[in-house]
């Protein structure tokens, strides 16, 4: 079975010119055990979901002084293997399409996502974390500490469902 995000019925594309006018630098890539897009959640799970590895340009280490008081992080990465054409998209198991900034696929124009992980631990360059729903290999955009109410929040989230 491909794994190619395939268009299903009533979803719709638009021809964009190419991407070129954003100048991004990845800082980095993600491990995960996550090797297709089933074996992926469809978001992560700060405290049950499996250790992932942030493995950042070890050029960039003096940038991470300091992060290790952090417990909550924000994490922004590039979803590579994502269609940017999609209008409007079919989630699995709905009733009908809906616009693509509706919903948090990743496929879209512009395939940034974002997740609230739990800091585990720092080796040197290397940010073991908790929390994320991508493949392996997915590059790392930007991280950041968590504003304080959003690590508060996700813990309440996490212990009312439970
Ligand atoms: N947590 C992020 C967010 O909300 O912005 C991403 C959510 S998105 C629904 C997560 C899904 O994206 C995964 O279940 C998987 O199907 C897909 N995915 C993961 N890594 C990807 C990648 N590198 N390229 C394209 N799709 C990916």
């Amino acid at each position: 079975m491909s794994d190619e995000a395939e268009i299903r019925p009533g979803e719709t594309t638009v021809d964009l010119p190419p991407a070129d006018d954003a100048q991004l630098r990845f800082i980095g890539r993600i491990r995960t055990p996550f090797l297709t897009r089933a074996d992926c959640p469809r978001q992560g799970d700060p405290e049950e979901g499996p250790e992932c590895r942030v493995e950042l340009d070890p050029r960039l280490e003096p940038a991470l002084a300091g992060i290790e008081g952090k417990a909550w992080l924000e994490l922004l990465y590039w979803l590579d293997r994502s269609r940017r054409d999609l209008l409007t998209q079919r989630p699995r198991g709905s009733d009908g399409p809906r616009g693509t900034f509706s919903l948090r696929s990743p496929q879209r124009p512009n395939p940034i996502g974002s997740s609230m992980v739990r800091l585990v631990r720092r080796e040197g360059p290397v940010l073991v974390v908790r929390g994320l729903d991508c493949l392996d290999g997915t590059p790392v955009l930007d991280l950041k500490p968590a504003r304080c109410d959003q690590g508060v929040q996700i813990r309440a989230e996490s212990e009312r469902e439970t």
